[in-house]
């Protein structure tokens, strides 16, 4: 990405901002970290960098069935896990720092484990791990990680410094899956970050993590560092925010699906948003939404293959192609349908239905309506599928009993291929060209769903049809 960087416009004026998120593989062991921290010399040239950083590959797991294991009584398996999380830092340590950073980072890696060792054995002895203990314990990857990123670079000659997120996001008390409050994060972010920006100083931040207005910690939910990238460059009206990973950027499919899946150069945030929310693995579903409104563009790119120009997220996608850009599948779900006798109307059915999992939190896949009678169908993750049915169950237990509303039947082993592309919309044709794909390769759909944003269509075929279904699209639209 370095060319695509605006230099700066003229001697003497400020370089651009540009916030960069390294994912956990990117920073998974000493050797890559190094080369982290040389693709962050070459764009320091040319611009102001602000660092995010996940935990080492593993780490964040490592620690979170850590406590699990703790909380169950086991009072063996984190000392396992202890040896295991000092070894890997320490080893990057040994390798990448100088004598005199080894000094100064070791014992703050060593506190780090302590702390660690602290929590676990607190969990073991109370035989409980509480959501908000949980945070503090299960980013604590980040923490190291940021330290040894941080002294890394002083290493190579690069002034920077290690920042926690904890004194920069400002979240809700969601402990797990908290949300940012926008207004006071990038208030806290701005001033947290001014001083080191001022004496040209990198920082390096946490990913995942954040605290409450009580100065708790947080977390952003699995894979939030995205989030925190996104979050961080917005507050600091970054140039331009990029998502270094382990892949060349986002594809057309899923490749182990589609052999022949290829990168798109370009997608739009509303795009990215669709393709993440039904499964594509490579961003996390909410990282798109801090920079809508100020258009800051979000490049995808390789840390393993930096010269991969990657994905660009954006306002609008300059490829005007018509039709579908990109297919996406989630292989375990389940179709749940309910239906209602003519005492309850429709709009009765559906508001309680989604009441009961507004509260539960659970995001549906796709919902179809049948007018003819009340039947309501709609798709869930197959891990919410218990959560979902005995909710339901209780809040329609009369309503079940006085035969108001027919048990509820489940269609197990089922799969959402999703076709997604903005510019659908207004284009003919395109869901009866999927249908025959699918209709040529003998594939069944037992329900399609298309909003009238028409950004995508859904089909929930059988999960054993899967990987057939999303190759007749891909091949259909010649992606
Ligand atoms: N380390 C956290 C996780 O594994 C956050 C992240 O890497 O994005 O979920
Ligand atoms: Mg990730």
């Amino acid at each position: 990405m370095a060319e695509k960087v605006a230099p700066a416009k003229s001697p003497g004026k400020a370089k651009p901002l540009l916030a960069m998120k390294f994912g956990g593989t990117s920073v998974g062991n000493a050797e890559r970290m190094e080369r982290v921290a040389e693709i962050i010399r070459e764009h320091a040239s040319q611009a102001e960098i602000v660092v995010v950083v996940s935990a080492m590959g593993g780490v964040t797991d490592m620690l979170i069935r850590a406590a699990t294991e703790a909380s169950r009584g086991d009072r063996e398996h984190w000392k396992s896990v202890r040896q295991e999380l000092a070894r890997r830092h320490r080893e990057v340590a040994d390798r990448l720092l100088s004598a005199g950073e080894q000094a100064a980072v070791l014992p703050r890696l060593a506190e780090h484990v302590n702390q660690f060792e602290n929590l676990c054995s607190g969990f073991s002895l109370v035989r409980e791990v509480t959501p908000r203990a949980m945070d503090t314990l299960s980013s604590l990857g980040e923490v190291m990680s940021a330290t040894l990123m941080a002294a890394i670079l002083r290493t190579k000659g690069l002034p920077a410094e290690a920042v926690d997120a904890v004194e920069c996001i400002v979240t809700d008390e969601h402990f797990g899956n908290a949300t940012p409050l926008f207004a006071e994060t990038d208030l806290k972010t701005s001033e947290r970050l001014a001083p080191l920006r001022r004496r040209g100083t990198i920082p390096v931040v946490t990913g995942f993590r954040g605290a409450t207005r009580e100065g708790l910690c947080t977390t952003l939910g699995r894979g939030g560092s995205d989030y925190t990238g996104t979050i961080i460059g917005a507050a600091l009206d970054a140039e331009e925010i990029c998502i270094w990973t382990d892949v060349d950027g986002v594809m057309t499919a899923d490749p182990r699906l589609v052999p022949a899946a290829r990168i798109i150069p370009e997608i739009s945030y509303r795009e990215a948003i669709e393709l993440s929310f039904f499964g594509a693995k490579v961003l996390h579903p909410k990282t798109i939404q801090p920079v809508m409104k100020k258009k800051i563009p979000v490049w995808i790119k390789n840390s393993f293959n930096p010269a991969c120009p990657g994905t660009k997220i954006g306002p609008a996608a300059a490829n005007g192609q018509p039709g579908v850009k990109a297919i996406t599948s989630v292989s375990k779900a389940d179709l749940i349908t309910i239906s209602g006798k003519d005492t309850l109307s429709f709009a009765q059915l559906a508001s309680k239905v989604f009441a009961a999992l507004s509260l539960e939190g659970i995001a549906t896949l796709m919902v179809t309506q049948s007018s003819a009678d009340n039947v309501l169908c709609f798709a869930v993750h197959n891990a919410d599928l218990k959560r979902v049915k005995t909710k339901l169950e209780k809040v329609f237990e009369l309503e079940i009993l006085h035969d108001y509303v027919a048990a509820l039947e489940v269609m197990p082993h089922v799969a959402m291929v999703v076709a997604i592309g903005e510019n659908m919309k207004g284009t003919p044709g395109i869901a009866g060209r999927a249908f025959s794909a699918l209709g040529r390769r003998s594939i069944n759909i037992i329900a399609i769903a298309q909003g009238s944003s028409e950004l995508s269509i859904s089909f929930a075929v059988k999960s054993s049809d899967v990987k057939d279904a999303v190759q007749a699209i891909h091949e259909e639209f010649q992606l």
